[in-house]
C-alpha cells in the first residue's frame, strides 16, 4: 500500500503520526493508497519551514519571482495530462473534466504572473509642501489554505499561485480524499525553481486544520468547503486574531422564463446540474420554472439525460462516480426523501449501467419533479447528480425563492428579454450571476464567490480580491529635507 507523505521544507515529510485514512479510487470501489493524517507537532513543522523560508523570497525581486511563476506555468501546461490523471483516479471525474479544472486552475497562474503590476502602489507627489505621500502592499508571511475535495487541483490553485507570487509561503491543507494532487503541485513548483520551504502541503483532517487555525505564525486563512465547517473556520480563525476569508456551501437555482430557449435551457441544466456528478459548487440543483413551460423542459431535459454515459472516468463517459460509498449513499438516500414528500421522480439515477466496475460509487443522473420548498431535497445542499424542479406561477415568485435561499453562490437566468435579465442581475442577493449562462464561474482575473452562507468574510477568491487578501497596503509620507523647511509647529501641515 502507498502512503501518500507531506511536502515539507521541499522535500517528502513523513511527521510523527501513526493515524492515516484510506484513499480511493471511486470508479473501482477499493482502496488505492493511504494518506498520513498529521499532528499538530507536524503542522508546526510545515509551519516552521515556511517562516524560516519566508524573509529571503518575500525580499526576492519581482524579476526573480515572476521568473519561478512563468517556469511554473510553462511545466504545469506541459504536464496538464498527469495532473488530470491523478484527479480521474483519486476524485473520479472524467478525464475531459479533469482537464478543465486543470485549464480553470492554469488562468489564475496567468493572472499571478502579472502580480508585479497587480501589486503596485500609488505615488502622490507633494501632498504639502515638500512632502510625497506613497503606498506599498507588502506578503502577510505564512498563509494557510485548506481546500475540499471537489476540486482537488483548482481549489488549491485558486489561492497559492496569488500568495506565492506576491511574496508569502503557504501550508496547505487539502482534503484528505484525494491528496495527491497538492503534491504533485508543490513539487512542480519545486522543479520550477521555488526554494524550499515556500510551499509546504500537510494532509489531515479536524487536528491538523485546528493546528493551522491556532497557530501563531499563521497570518490567514483560506477555506473551501462547507457552510458548517466554513463557518466554524471563519469564527476560530479570526477570533486568533487572523485575516479569514471562508468560502461555503451552496444551492444553486436556474430560473427559467417563459419567452427563454428551451433547447439551450435543457442542454445547459443537464451540463450544470451533472458535469462532474453535481459536484461542483456552482452546479446547478435548482431548475425554477415560470410555468408555462415545466412540462415541455423536463420533457427536453429528461430525453437529454437518456443520452448520458456513466463510467469509468478513463474512458470516454459523460460522468464519474461519486467521491465515497457513504456520500453516493447519502445522495440516494434523497430519492426515498423525494418520494416521501411527494415529489415526482422524472427519472431514477438508482442501478443505471455503467462502463466500470460493480464496486464503484455510482450513481446515474436523477431528475425530480414538483419538489416543495419544505422538502429536504430542496433545502439540503445535496451535492451529487441529483436535479429538482420548481414550478412557479411568475418571475417575481421565483425571484423570491432564490433570494429566500440561505445560500447565494450562483444562479442564473434564462430569458430573451434583456429588460428582465436586467432587473435580475440587481435583484438577485447572490455572488455569481449567470445570463444565459449556467455556472458563472468568473474567470481569473475577476474574483469568484458567493454572498451569505456561501462566503464567510469579505474578501473573495483569486483575481483583485486574492490579490487584496494576500498583501497588506503600507502608506509611507516622506520629506526630504531642503533649506526652505523648518520651524516647531503643532498643527496639521495646511499647505
Ligand atoms: P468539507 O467541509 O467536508 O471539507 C473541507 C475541508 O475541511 C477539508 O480539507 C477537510 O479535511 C476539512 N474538514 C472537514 N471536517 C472538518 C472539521 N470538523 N474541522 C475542521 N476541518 C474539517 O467539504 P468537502 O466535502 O470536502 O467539499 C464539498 C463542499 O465544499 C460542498 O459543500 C461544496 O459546496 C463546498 N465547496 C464550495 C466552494 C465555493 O467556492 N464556495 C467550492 C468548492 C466546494
Amino acid at each position: 500500500m502507498t502512503t501518500v507523505d507531506h511536502f515539507v521544507n521541499g522535500a517528502s515529510f513523513a511527521g510523527e503520526s501513526t493515524r492515516t485514512a484510506p484513499v480511493y479510487n471511486p470508479a473501482a470501489g477499493t482502496v488505492s493508497r493511504e494518506v498520513r493524517l498529521a499532528t499538530t507537532a507536524d503542522v508546526d513543522a510545515a509551519v516552521r519551514a515556511g517562516r524560516e523560508a519566508f524573509a529571503e523570497w518575500a525580499g526576492a525581486s519581482w524579476a526573480k519571482r515572476q521568473g519561478v511563476l512563468f517556469t511554473f506555468r510553462e511545466l504545469l501546461n506541459a504536464r496538464k495530462g498527469e495532473l488530470a490523471a491523478i484527479l480521474t483516479n483519486e476524485h473520479g471525474k472524467v478525464t475531459s473534466d479533469a482537464l478543465g479544472e486543470v485549464a480553470r486552475g492554469l488562468e489564475v497562474v496567468e493572472f499571478a504572473t502579472s502580480m508585479p503590476h497587480l501589486a503596485k502602489g500609488e505615488y502622490s507627489e507633494n501632498v504639502s509642501t515638500g512632502v510625497d505621500v506613497y503606498s506599498t502592499r507588502q506578503p502577510l508571511g505564512v498563509v494557510g489554505i485548506i481546500s475540499p475535495f471537489n476540486f482537488p487541483a483548482m481549489v488549491p490553485l485558486w489561492f497559492f499561485p496569488i500568495a506565492i507570487a506576491a511574496g508569502n509561503t503557504v501550508v496547505l491543507k487539502p482534503s484528505e480524499k484525494d491528496p495527491s494532487a497538492a503534491i504533485w503541485l508543490a513539487e512542480l513548483f519545486q522543479e520550477a525553481g521555488l526554494p524550499d520551504g515556500v510551499f509546504n502541503v500537510v494532509h489531515g483532517d479536524k487536528e491538523a486544520v485546528d493546528a493551522l487555525l491556532h497557530h501563531d505564525d499563521i497570518a490567514s486563512i483560506s477555506f473551501v468547503g462547507s457552510t458548517p465547517i466554513a463557518k466554524y473556520i471563519y469564527e476560530t480563525a479570526s477570533a486568533a486574531g487572523k485575516r479569514v476569508q471562508a468560502l461555503g456551501g451552496a444551492k444553486n437555482h436556474m430560473l427559467v422564463l417563459p419567452d427563454a430557449d428551451l433547447d439551450l435551457v435543457a442542454d445547459s441544466a443537464v451540463n450544470a446540474g451533472f458535469g462532474s456528478a453535481g459536484e461542483r459548487c456552482m452546479a446547478i440543483s435548482v431548475v425554477v420554472a415560470v410555468e408555462p413551460v415545466a412540462d415541455e423542459l423536463i420533457e427536453k431535459i429528461a430525453q437529454r439525460m437518456g443520452t448520458l454515459t456513466v463510467g469509468d472516468g478513463t474512458r470516454s463517459c459523460d460522468m464519474g462516480p461519486l467521491i465515497t460509498r457513504q456520500h453516493r449513499d447519502t445522495v440516494a438516500g434523497y430519492i426515498d426523501i423525494a418520494i416521501e414528500d411527494g415529489a415526482t421522480v422524472v427519472v431514477d439515477g438508482r442501478g443505471i449501467d455503467v462502463d466500470g466496475d460493480a464496486d464503484g460509487f455510482w450513481l446515474g443522473p436523477t431528475l425530480i419533479d414538483n419538489v416543495s420548498t419544505d422538502s429536504r431535497v430542496y433545502t439540503d445542499e445535496i451535492f451529487g447528480p441529483v436535479l429538482s424542479v420548481v414550478r412557479v406561477s411568475s418571475y417575481d415568485e421565483g425571484l423570491a425563492l432564490i433570494n429566500a435561499s440561505k445560500y447565494g453562490n450562483g444562479t442564473a437566468i434564462f430569458t430573451n428579454d434583456g429588460g428582465a435579465a436586467r432587473r435580475f442581475q440587481r435583484d438577485a442577493q447572490v455572488g455569481m450571476i449567470g445570463i444565459n449562462v449556467p455556472i458563472p464561474v468568473p474567470v481569473g482575473y475577476f474574483s469568484f464567490g458567493g454572498w451569505k452562507d456561501s462566503l464567510f468574510g469579505d474578501t473573495k477568491a483569486y483575481g483583485p480580491d486574492g490579490v487584496h487578501f494576500f498583501t497588506r497596503q503600507k502608506a509611507i509620507t516622506s520629506r526630504w529635507l531642503d533649506p526652505s523647511h523648518g520651524g516647531v509647529n503643532l498643527g496639521f501641515p495646511q499647505n
